[in-house]
């Protein structure tokens, strides 16, 4: 439903914020997450989660490891870090992985990352039994569904790893999942980064809950704490030995860079304790909802499609995908609105363009994705659907 008159510019977050609502729960939708697809290991990234799958794999030196065309450049250092070739395929016009591609270049190579774009499952019989004719091992990247059902099972049953990235879903600073229903992770050793990475991550999520305005009581009860917080951390950082590792990963700035110091620190315990707190049926149903009210807020419109057709059942989507023809344009109309946008792909891995794979070039192009997880507002929702219709027809 749109307003008639056009609500002041709000200042939307682009990923999930601390609110007093995140506890709540939702009886409506019942989805499990990637967490019960097997065992589990809690880690500071999505990244690491793969760096610690493709160890697990006894991936090393000279061997080949199978990355999509179209891909985070986050999922490609820590195949370098094994001292492994990333060898890219092809994806379709709809995202889906090119079997035919897979097969002609799995000869040689030692394992397989598929990635289901924005929470929207690829095909996975095929794919696993593609991975058992080649002796393949299965990295099911679900950086994009922590929560959702495949074919009945949650998502991560197919692989022989799974790994997901806790940052793209939950109100948190640092978080990444690797979980396995086929082996134990039992070498899979973590301990804890220590208290000035603890104290930051709990720190940044109340901050960023402040900033938006989500979290007001709470503020009221916190306005000490975090007064003395900025004279603590000049003297946390003033005590750290020069060249120690950073008191958080990188990947919680929104960068690409994979740290190897990481590798072996557990998920603080906030990011845990958050994982535990918020209920998943909450979560799944809001971002359907929202992703719901934004397809229909906007099919149709000039200019733009939904890079999928429907939302199938089990679900639960990251952001909503647009395919636009004229992108810069469509962007930079959107940035100087004030809206969020998330680019997918944009930039991918050095090399990686239309030569390589002319659907992930173009996707990587023309995807403009706005966010629908559970922390925005209706008033927020209403706002963007409104600005984003402006933008095409203006
Ligand atoms: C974000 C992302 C990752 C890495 O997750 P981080 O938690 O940022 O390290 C991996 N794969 C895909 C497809 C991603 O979008």
């Amino acid at each position: 439903m749109l307003s008639t008159n056009t609500p002041t510019r709000p200042h939307i977050p682009i990923a999930p914020i601390l609110s007093g609502a995140s506890f709540r729960r939702a009886a409506a939708v019942r989805l499990r997450s990637v967490l019960d697809a097997g065992e589990a290991r809690l880690v500071t990234s999505g990244r690491v989660a793969i760096a610690l799958a493709l160890r697990e794999m006894g991936v090393g030196p000279g061997d080949k490891v199978l990355v999509p065309a179209w891909h985070s450049p986050s999922m490609v250092p820590p195949v370098l870090w094994r001292g492994a070739t990333p060898v890219f395929y092809k994806v379709g016009p709809d995202a889906a992985v090119d079997l035919a591609d897979i097969a002609a270049k799995a000869d040689g190579a030692r394992a397989l990352m598929v990635t289901h774009y924005f929470g929207f499952h690829q095909d996975l019989a095929p794919l696993r039994a593609l991975c058992d004719a080649h002796g393949l091992k299965l990295l099911e990247d679900c950086a994009h569904c922590f929560i959702g059902e495949y074919r009945g099972l949650p998502v991560g049953s197919f692989g022989d790893f799974a790994i997901a990235s806790s940052m793209k879903f939950f109100p948190i600073y640092e978080g990444g999942a690797l979980v396995s229903s086929r082996h134990r992770l039992d070498d899979v050793g973590l301990r804890s980064a220590g208290p000035g990475f603890e104290a930051k991550i709990a720190l940044n999520s109340l901050e960023k809950g402040f900033a938006y305005g989500r979290l007001r009581p709470v503020q009221a009860a916190l306005w000490f704490p975090l007064r003395i917080k900025s004279a603590l951390w000049g003297l946390l950082k003033s005590r750290r030995a020069p060249g120690a590792a950073a008191l958080a990963p990188d990947s919680s700035d929104s960068s690409f860079d994979f740290d190897p110091r990481w590798i072996d620190k557990r998920s603080s315990f906030f990011a845990r304790a958050m994982l535990r707190l918020v209920s998943p049926g909450r979560v799944a149903a809001l971002r359907r909802a929202h992703y719901l009210q934004l397809d229909c807020g906007l099919r149709g419109m000039p200019g733009v499609r939904p890079l999928f057709p429907a939302l199938p059942d089990g679900v639960c989507p990251w952001v909503f995908p647009l395919v636009a023809s004229d992108p810069e344009q469509v962007f930079a109309r959107l940035q100087a609105a004030g809206v969020p946008v998330v680019r997918f792909g944009n930039p991918l891995w050095d090399g990686v363009d239309a030569s390589v794979c002319a659907n992930s070039a173009h996707l990587a192009r023309s995807v403009l994705s706005l966010p629908c997880h559970q922390e925005l507002r209706q008033q927020e929702l209403d706002w963007m659907i409104d600005t984003v219709r402006k933008a095409l027809t203006a």
